[in-house]
């Protein structure tokens, strides 16, 4: 498969390249050059098949090309060591539980994927005797710090740096990331996520650096994370065939840099017959004034109890864009939007605790309110729940009044002792530290 730059200025990519590299020399993302559709009778047979054999087929689809078969199979395997439950909350509203994994959030999905994927393309490296240690830069405003630095840590010839905005991550996301050691280094930024995002897209645009040493991105702009998340729709899409519920399926997924989105209209267009699509923000919600307006204005991201959504330039509104051909008309006919303020969100972890018995995380929650109030007649929709709400704990009890167990795998990292490296929001600084390593 061959990978273009949304910017159009860029050469173009293979998969190796586009991995590698996470984003192209123009600060465009990358896009597969063709999306191939699935053959009918997958989907005719699809509520018969395993995740794992589901996930295979569209994995196929995106990278049979540039990845041997039984390799492919093995990533797409060992990725998916855990499953990923529709639950039903309502008599129309499933949730799509994507927190059964190593750090409980949907992250885990993509950076499990990434991080064999790259593995895969460095051994062949080696092999070339052309290797250097590959350098991952992550930025994080919470989960993607976690998924990442667990789906590579111990993982031969590579290193991460998560960067995370210092005192904007809740405790419990914190100590995932900062009590690893080996391969991963934790930066605490004296700033919010943008500025944390901004240190990485510098970095990868400064030639010096890049001369120095191999980077790449394990953000939702690299194609080996965003790509790998549209299993799940499918697989959601399974289970719903299987109850006979899914002639008219929304989806709605909660949203903050639109990766998670973005894959799931990669899916539609692979054939996936979701009838629309919901992007429920919170008050971060950029892309809902896009599609009132037609125009896209960034803006500084606000805090929210919601903080994995907490950001106010989408990155992969970029490829959405693409996808749709700029147009504004197209975009509009398969996705609408919400966006909901801290209070609304607290009513609505409560009020579906006392209506339903389900817990939903502040993330989720803004899916699950999307869909309450966009669900039309004859509608059934899944909502992701994208991370457990334990790891979100003070936040859920203070507003639920709950006192909720933390899982077993989620107090193994607590135990640990925190190391970061303090770091200013200028890109001089953080420039001369990675130089310096
Ligand atoms: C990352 C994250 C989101 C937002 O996903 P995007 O792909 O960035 O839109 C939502 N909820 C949780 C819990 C997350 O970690």
């Amino acid at each position: 498969m061959i990978y273009y730059s949304t910017n159009g200025k860029a050469p173009l990519a293979t998969l190796q390249k586009a991995v590698v590299k996470g984003l192209a020399e123009d600060k465009g993302l990358y896009m597969p050059q063709s999306i191939n559709p699935l053959p009918q009778s997958f989907f005719g047979s699809i509520q018969d098949l395993s995740f794992q054999e589901i996930a295979y087929q569209v994995a196929d689809c995106f990278f049979g090309e540039d990845v041997e078969a039984e390799a492919l199979r093995k990533i797409v395997y060992d990725t998916l060591s855990f499953d990923v439950p529709a639950v039903r909350v309502t008599d129309n509203i499933f949730s799509l539980e994507l927190f059964h994994g190593p750090t409980l959030a949907f992250k885990d999905v993509g950076a499990r994927f990434m991080a064999r994927l790259l593995q895969y393309f460095i051994r062949d490296l080696k092999d070339s005797k052309d290797l250097k240690e590959v350098n991952v830069l992550v930025a994080t405003s919470g989960d993607t710090g976690s998924a990442v630095a667990n789906g590579f840590l111990g993982v031969e010839g590579i290193h991460v740096y998560v960067l995370y905005p210092k005192g904007k991550v809740s405790p419990i996301q914190e100590c995932q990331f900062t009590t690893l050691g080996q391969n991963v280094t934790a930066v605490e930024v004296d700033g919010v996520f943008d500025d944390c995002q901004a240190l990485v897209k510098s970095a990868f645009m400064d030639r010096e650096l890049n001369e120095r040493m191999q980077l790449t991105s394990a953000n939702s702009i690299n194609v080996a994370r965003f790509l790998p998340q549209s299993f799940y729709y499918f697989y959601a899409y399974a289970q719903l065939k299987k109850l006979g519920l899914a002639d008219n399926v929304v989806a709605c997924v909660p949203s903050g840099n639109f990766g998670n989105i973005c894959s799931a209209l990669f899916g539609k267009r692979m054939g996936l017959p979701i009838k629309r699509f919901i992007a429920a923000n919170n008050a971060n919600d950029v892309f809902f004034h896009y599609l009132l307006t037609g125009i896209y204005t960034p803006r500084a991201s606000v805090q929210t109890i919601a903080n994995a959504m907490d950001v106010g330039d989408p990155s992969n509104f970029a490829r959405i864009y693409d996808l749709y051909n700029s147009s504004h008309e197209a975009i509009c006919a398969d996705i609408s939007g919400a966006s909901y303020t801290d209070d609304q969100i607290s009513g609505t972890m409560r009020e579906c605790l006392k209506q339903t018995g389900y817990l939903l995380d502040p993330h989720g929650a803004c899916g699950y309110r999307a869909l309450q109030e966009g669900l039309r007649e004859g509608e059934v929709g899944f909502f992701l729940e994208t991370a457990h709400p334990a790891k979100f704990k003070q936040v859920v009890d203070d507003i639920c009044g709950t006192d909720i167990e933390i899982p077993a795998r989620l107090q193994a990292f607590m135990k640990g002792k925190k190391k970061s490296v303090p770091m200013g929001k200028d890109f001089g600084e953080f420039k001369s530290y990675l130089m310096s390593r």
